[in-house]
């Protein structure tokens, strides 16, 4: 990792000997972030604290004007720091802030490039918290938003001059599209934007790096497959190095005292921290990023085993009777597979959806599959997207994330995969 991958926050904070650039995924997701030496825990210690001390009054008045270190912790605290530098070493990014959940990531990423009077477009095929975000919140700010399908030729046709930032998924939720980062990063740039990608279903960067393919952020729900057993909630917002603010008014206004000039390289990094963290108090628990850390420790097994039982499931499904629509990019006749094949490595992803012929009594009559509105879960959780978690999506928007009135969402856990079908097969 780089000097400004570490951060240069604080002392306190993961330097360069935390972590190594050399290092592979499944090597990053056990080693980055902890300090070593004499008496150094094994795992990540937990700082609960609310605030750190001072020496002396320049050292107060310093952090208190540029608020990069250990002062008040909801700005920054050491075992959020070091999960930070975990999630920067697997997305291969610059500088992560992590945040109390994937909708305070969203919420943060958009602003720290958009205010009032700018625009964002977006995929349409997207998590229902997304598509409220962006057509219930973001006005109530001056910010619009335009949804269009999820083509390079579609966000092109989208794009005005206002138009800040472009969002997608990478693997969205539960249709499976795949975005085409590199046209979209293409698009973004000419007009001086930059892109997003919500990369929750792509594993903290085992499937995918978006950073790697032009995205200038990584947005994500450490919910889901970071934390890994339903029982935490977080979100991280990562940039990389190459993002260009010159064209964002944001940035460039004030002349020697703007954001650019003032905070230079990380001036985006250091504008959501700002934003998600100190100001809006977003801010993810010590207790959550242990908890966040240590899931991330065995993402690579567990992500490795889901996609291996969801390709088998949704061949299975495919050839079952009772079993409408089959959709997973990791099948053949999936519209993104071609894309899926470019992108993403070590497998088509967890999540698959498939249509039932009665979801309610199917829902019911499982034993093993869990009902239950979360993703990334060691148990295999399933739900009707069409009354759930898209249920205040607009009709139509439902059936552009591919959410029909028979759509089961499907994460896939770590059982057995004889259990699971005979689960399923039961249930049918
Ligand atoms: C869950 C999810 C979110 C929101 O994350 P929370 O942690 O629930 O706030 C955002 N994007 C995607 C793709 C998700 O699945």
């Amino acid at each position: 990792m780089s000097d400004s991958a570490a951060g240069p926050m604080n002392d306190a904070a993961p330097g360069p000997d935390w972590t190594d650039a050399d290092w592979g995924y499944e090597t990053a997701a056990v080693q980055s972030g902890i300090p070593r030496g004499l008496g150094q825990t094994i795992g990540f210690p937990i700082h609960a604290a609310a605030a750190f001390q001072f020496d002396t009054l320049e050292q107060a008045q310093s952090e208190f004007q540029n608020n990069t270190g250990l002062s008040y912790a909801r700005i920054q605290n050491p075992t959020t720091r070091a999960l930070e530098a975990r999630i920067t070493a697997l997305e291969g990014g610059a500088d992560t802030v992590a945040l109390a959940s994937g909708q305070a990531a969203t919420l943060t990423a958009i602003l720290s490039v958009c205010r009032a009077g700018d625009h964002v477009v977006s995929a349409s095929s997207l998590f229902g918290g997304t598509t409220g975000m962006l057509n219930n919140i973001l006005p109530l700010m001056g910010i619009s938003a335009t949804l269009v399908d999820n083509t390079p030729d579609a966000v092109r046709a989208a794009m005005q001059d206002n138009t800040r930032l472009v969002w997608a998924e990478m693997i969205s939720n539960p249709a499976g599209d795949i975005a085409d980062i590199g046209p979209f990063a293409e698009t973004a740039h000419e007009r001086g934007a930059l892109l997003a990608i919500d990369n929750t279903c792509g594993g903290v960067g085992y499937l995918c790096r978006p950073l790697d393919h032009g995205a200038d952020m990584v947005a994500q729900s450490l919910t889901k497959w970071a934390g890994g057993h339903g029982s935490v909630m977080g979100g991280s917002v990562t940039v990389g190095t190459r993002h260009d603010l010159t064209r964002n008014p944001i940035y460039t206004e004030g002349g020697e005292n703007s954001v650019l000039k003032v905070r230079g390289d990380n001036a985006l990094a250091w504008r959501q921290r700002w934003l998600g963290a100190s100001q809006l108090g977003m801010t993810l628990a010590p207790h959550s990023a242990f908890l966040i850390a240590q899931g991330l420790e065995t993402l690579a097994l567990r992500m490795a085993r889901e996609c291996e039982t969801a390709l088998e499931l949704a061949q299975w499904l495919q050839a079952h009777p009772r079993v409408g629509h089959v959709s997973y990019p990791g099948l053949a006749d999936h519209p993104f597979h071609a894309q899926a094949q470019r992108y993403l490595g070590n497998g088509s992803g967890a999540v698959l959806a498939f249509e039932v012929p009665d979801p309610a009594a199917f829902l019911s009559r499982l034993r093993v599959l869990r009902v239950a509105p979360n993703l990334g879960d060691v148990r295999t959780l399933v739900v009707h997207p069409w009354t759930t978690t898209h249920g205040r999506v607009p009709e139509a928007a439902r059936h552009a994330a591919g959410v029909t009135p028979q759509t089961i969402r499907m994460s896939v856990g770590v059982e057995g995969v004889a259990d699971l079908k005979a689960d399923i097969a039961a249930a049918l």
